[in-house]
């Protein structure tokens, strides 16, 4: 997509600090990092995010995190990572091609984990029935 600024970077219209290629996939490196070692992973195709990603693709993306992590987080000297997604605008994704970003974490890094809310047993039981209907 010519106005997108990974496709861009997979195209090497822009410069970026790429840590892996291969046929479908590109990895470089966050340039404004949550993190020191903060990474990002995306398929070289242009779709939106996650859910509009072909699985094949989605896995590949997976994979190529997966494997690349170690590396990331020996070079950080990092213990520990998130893998995350933000997947559509609400949930804070600002560049619409799917990436798949790697952030290394540490016990005292101050990054707040995802608050949990008290919630009867009853209302959780209805949402999966929901989710179970929707599927
Ligand atoms: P999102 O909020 O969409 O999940 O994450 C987008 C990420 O892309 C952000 O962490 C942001 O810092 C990063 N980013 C945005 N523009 C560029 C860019 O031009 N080059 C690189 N390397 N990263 C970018
Ligand atoms: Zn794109």
């Amino acid at each position: 997509m010519s106005d997108c600024i990974f496709c861009k970077i997979v195209n090497k219209e822009i410069p970026a600090d790429i840590v892996y290629e291969d046929n479908d996939i590109l990895a470089f490196m966050d340039i404004r990092p949550t993190a020191p070692g903060h990474t990002l992973v995306i398929p070289k195709k242009h779709f939106t995010n996650l859910l509009e990603t072909p699985a094949e693709l989605a896995a590949k993306s997976i994979n190529v995190a997966q494997k690349i992590a170690p590396a990331v987080l020996k070079a950080a000297d990092a213990p520990a990572c998130v893998f995350s997604n933000n997947c559509g605008g609400p949930a804070g994704q600002m560049v619409f091609h799917t990436h798949v970003h790697i952030i290394p974490r540490r016990p005292d890094d101050g990054m707040h984990a995802w608050g949990g809310h008290e919630t009867p047993a009853e209302e959780i039981k209805t949402m999966a029935e929901k989710i179970k209907a929707a599927l």
